[in-house]
């Protein structure tokens, strides 16, 4: 059974104890590709060092995080740049509009998530779409870009059965996470009319752990909770779930 994790910050501080220890438990559980989002500049060296060191499991994303859309966006996004025109890389994410932290910064955000969603089309990569307290923003961004050569995956998707099929009408495929294991989560009410052909995986580690997990560290390895829980909802089993969730991956990331 091969398991892809299509959205995991490795690099995050939370894992500095453990991260070998930690990456290897998930790649015996089968949690064997690791899609990692970027955040801001500071974390690039350790995605580096992490993909050294895993080089068959770790695949690198990059992009500025739209909570990290600051004063020195510009120079953020020079970097960004200057990696992408340096190196391979299987996406452009995180990237978006989050509301929920700061709304002072929306105009920065929109201009820095349309930039980026240029250079995916420059560079032929899916985006990987960071959504908060910001579907109607988010939309209306999409909808002046949408095309074929807009794809990508709407990260830990949480929005209504509409917002689902709206996101799927943009080309993106639904990222699902812990949330759908939450009693208060919502989208497991829904989420069986959505075709699997449109869902992947992914854990936020080191967030959102998945039940009976919640509330701590989150770990690659988890994403077994979420596998079972869509077996449930879909009537599949865990290891049809993995081949499908998988394969969709492999659409979107090219590997
Ligand atoms: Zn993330």
């Amino acid at each position: 059974m091969i398991i892809t994790d299509t959205h995991t910050h490795l690099y995050s501080e939370a894992f500095n104890e453990d991260r070998h220890n930690m990456i290897n438990r998930a790649i015996d559980t089968g949690v064997t590709r690791f899609f990692i989002p970027a955040i801001d500049s500071t974390y690039t060296a350790s995605m580096f060092q992490l993909e050294k060191d895993f080089p068959e499991h770790i695949f690198l994303m990059m992009g500025l995080h739209p909570t990290h859309v600051k004063d020195n966006y510009l120079e953020e996004l020079t970097h960004v740049e200057d990696m992408l025109s340096k190196r391979q890389f299987y996406a452009i994410g995180e990237i978006g509009i989050d509301l929920y932290w700061d709304q002072s910064t929306l105009e920065i955000q929109q201009k820095a998530f349309k930039h980026q969603i240029q250079l995916a089309k420059k560079y032929k990569l899916p985006i990987v779409i960071h959504c908060r307290a910001a579907f109607d923003e988010i939309f209306e961004v999409l909808e002046t870009e949408k095309g074929d050569d807009l794809f990508g995956i709407f990260h830990c998707f949480t929005g209504t059965l509409e917002q689902a099929h709206q996101a799927l009408s943009y080309n993106m495929k639904l990222g699902i996470g812990g949330v759908v294991t939450f009693k208060n989560g919502k989208i497991d009410q829904f989420l069986n009319q959505i075709d699997l052909e449109h869902i992947v995986l992914e854990t936020d580690a080191p967030y959102l752990s998945p039940i009976p997990y919640r509330g701590k560290r989150n770990e690659s390895a988890y994403i077994i909770n979420v596998l079972e829980k869509l077996s449930d909802i879909y009537s599949k089993s865990v290891e049809d779930i993995a081949k499908i969730t998988t394969r969709n991956s492999k659409d979107i990331f090219k590997i």
